[in-house]
Parts: C-alpha cells; structure tokens; sequence
C-alpha cells in the first residue's frame, strides 16, 4: 500500500465547507433576490455597501464587480493621468499593477522587506521623482503595510494612497483597520478571499465624500443618474446575488478571523523546529489576518512536491514577482532591482490556511513537513 494514502487529504481552501456553515441563511438570501428581482443595484447592493464601510471604518463604500476594478476605478477617480507615475510593491498579485497602465500612468516598482513581504519605505522614499502622483501598498497575505512610514513618504511629497487590502480584510496596524489611512482602499470579494462572495465582486473605501462619487460615477457609466453621463465610465457593477451573500457572511468575519489567526498561532509554534524552514514574520504594531501563511525554504519546490504528494494542497503566491514577468519585460529590470522580491520569490509557499480547517487537517500538514527531508530528492 501506498502510505501517501493513509495521510488526509488537505485542500488549500474549503469554500463548501463555509457554505454548509451557513447555508440556510445564504439560501434564503438568494432566494429572496429572485423572488424580487433585484439583480442590478437595488436594496441587496445599498444594504451591503452601508454594512461594509461600518465595518471597515469608511464613511462611504462604493462597490463594483471585482477587486480590479476597483484599483482601476480608484486611480482613474484620483485623476491619474498620462506621464504620471504610480509607485507599487515588486511582489504582488498582477491586478495591483495592470491597473495603473490602465489608468494611463507608468508602473513603478518598489522592491518589499525580505520578512514582511510588503513595501519597503525606503526603496519607497529613494523612487519619488516629480512626475511621481500616487502610491499603491499592499497588506499582502494579511499582513499590514508599513502605514506610518509610506504616509509619511506620501505627505511628504503630496501622493495619494490607494490600499490594495485584497488580502487584508480587517487587519489592523498600530489598533487601526487597513483601509482608513490612505485616500481610498480596494478591496475584494473574490471567493477565496477572507470575505468571498459566490462569484467576482468588489468594493472601495473611503472617507471623502467627493471622491466616493466620482468612484461611483466612473464605475456606473460615468453617471449617477440613467441618461446622466458627466464623463465616459464603465460597467462594474456588484450584482445584488452577490451583494446579499456578502450581507449574510460579513458578520461572520470577525470570528473567521480570529480562527485563522488561531490556526497561525498553532503553525507558528508547532513548525517552530521544522529545519529549513522560516515562518511568516509578524513587524511591530501589526495584526495579521493570515489570508496566507506563506512560509519560506531553500528547497520550495521539493517541499511543495512531497506535500503535493501526501494530498496537501499548496501555493506559491507569487512564483515570479511582477518586475520579472514578461508582461513588465519592457521595463527591463534586472535581479538586482529588487533583491528582497527575487530573494522571496524561489522560496516562498503558502499552507493551507482555512476557518473550518480541522485538528486533522492541521496535524496532517505538520506531520507533511515533519517527514521532508530536504536532502534525499523527491
Ligand atoms: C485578489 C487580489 C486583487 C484583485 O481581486 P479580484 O477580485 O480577483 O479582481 C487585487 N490585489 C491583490 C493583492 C489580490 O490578492
């Protein structure tokens, strides 16, 4: 027999699982969308753009059909203009990127602190030149960004801030939610993330009035009003399936939450002696929310086939930071641009990290990492 079968079967995420959680309320929810129609806009979209910027601390939500829209729509908002440039972390997911050329600014690239994975304010500080107008950090995995240095980099220099809080629903630095320190924040619903919906989604953030309308106004076709069109816009739209899934699971975030910080702890202590490997690091001042727990190794690949091997499911988030891509080759940066991201990304792999992760699932990961043994080739 084939003792990779005796061990649990781990997968990197377990949405069903959630959905059984609180399946008669989603039901129920969906059901009343189609007993009333209202699938574009509507009650289900204004209630959960309300409920969301109570929770995130926001004056004012404005919600669109994905996370990368929203960046888009936010930096096209902040009036982002040819010739501009807009600095962002070297290690990300694409979206945080794309969307500045799509705005019509020039990416810039900033390389990421080697323990924290997000933004280093240094490199930041050294890569504002005149044309520079906005700053795009990352609470990448769940980890807050270094506010308190980037704003002082932004206010410094007048930049605005766009939070890219994907990954960081929640997560607080120095006791304060993500999301609240700069101009606006993009969040999304994607349905891995810590807050998913059942399908692409997405919503902004923010304090400013004037800004939340013009937010709105480029996601709605350039107009608040049906035939009302100030400027041209496009079409993102939450849909009110979407929005009222969001409703039932967002009081449901704080202990999601806190169980994925409770899985973290039991990570941290109990793969505390795995040889070879290097746990997330947690900077002063931050609460993580752990959307990944991204562990480092000098032998990644090897580590990820023997886990892949026993049944337990793992990513690497990200296998090429975004300067190497050949989407960014135009630029031409080399290794030495960004020796933090080019150092992370061979080594980093994500656990599975999940709410309704079991006491099973957790011992059958560790036990996976106990029995690597990183000199004899997988
Ligand atoms: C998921 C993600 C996005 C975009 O979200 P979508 O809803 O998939 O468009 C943007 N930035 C980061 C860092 C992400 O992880």
């Amino acid at each position: 027999m084939n003792t990779a079968n005796a061990h649990l079967p781990v997968p990197f995420a377990d949405l069903h699982a959630q959905y059984l959680s609180i399946q008669p309320q989603i039901d129920a929810a969906i059901a009343e969308v189609i007993r009333t129609s209202a699938f574009i806009r509507g009650p289900f979209v204004e209630r959960f753009e309300q409920e969301f910027a109570a929770a995130m601390g926001a004056a004012h939500c404005v919600s669109c059909a994905n996370g990368t829209d929203s960046l888009y729509i936010a930096m096209r908002a902040l009036g982002v203009k040819p010739g501009d440039e807009v600095i962002a972390p070297a290690h990300s997911w694409i979206s945080t990127t794309e969307t500045i050329t799509q705005a019509g600014a020039k990416v810039v690239f900033c390389d990421t602190d080697r323990d924290t994975f997000t933004m280093d304010p240094a490199h930041l500080a050294a890569l504002v030149t005149p044309r520079t107008v906005g700053v795009v950090p990352v609470h990448l995995y769940g980890q807050p960004a270094d506010m308190d240095a980037i704003m002082a980099v932004a206010r410094r220099h007048a930049l605005w801030v766009l939070e890219d809080c994907a990954q960081s629903h929640m997560a607080r630095y120095r006791g304060r939610l993500v999301g609240t320190f700069g101009d606006a924040a993009s969040f999304s619903f994607y349905p891995g993330k810590n807050l998913g919906a059942m399908g692409d989604a997405g919503a902004l953030t923010t304090s400013d009035p004037a800004l939340a309308e013009r937010m709105a106004m480029i996601a709605r076709h350039g107009g608040l009003r049906k035939g009302d069109h100030q400027i041209e816009g496009i079409n993102s739209r939450l849909d009110g399936l979407q929005a009222a899934v969001l409703s039932v699971k967002l009081p449901h975030l704080p202990a999601w939450t806190k169980r994925r910080q409770e899985i973290a702890e039991e990570y941290n202590r109990r793969l505390a002696d795995a040889p070879g490997l290097t746990l997330p690091a947690l900077a002063g001042g931050r609460e993580h929310v752990y959307h990944l727990y991204a562990v480092r190794h000098e032998q990644r690949d090897a580590l990820a086939r023997h886990l892949g091997a026993l049944g337990i499911q793992t990513v690497i988030n990200y296998p090429v930071a975004l300067p190497f891509l050949p989407a960014y080759r135009r630029l031409g940066h080399t290794s030495a641009d960004f020796p933090n991201a080019f150092h992370n990304q061979s080594r980093v792999l994500s656990l599975p990290i999940f709410p309704e992760m079991t006491p099973q699932h957790m011992a059958a990961v560790i036990q996976g990492i106990a029995s690597f043994d990183a000199d004899k080739p997988a």
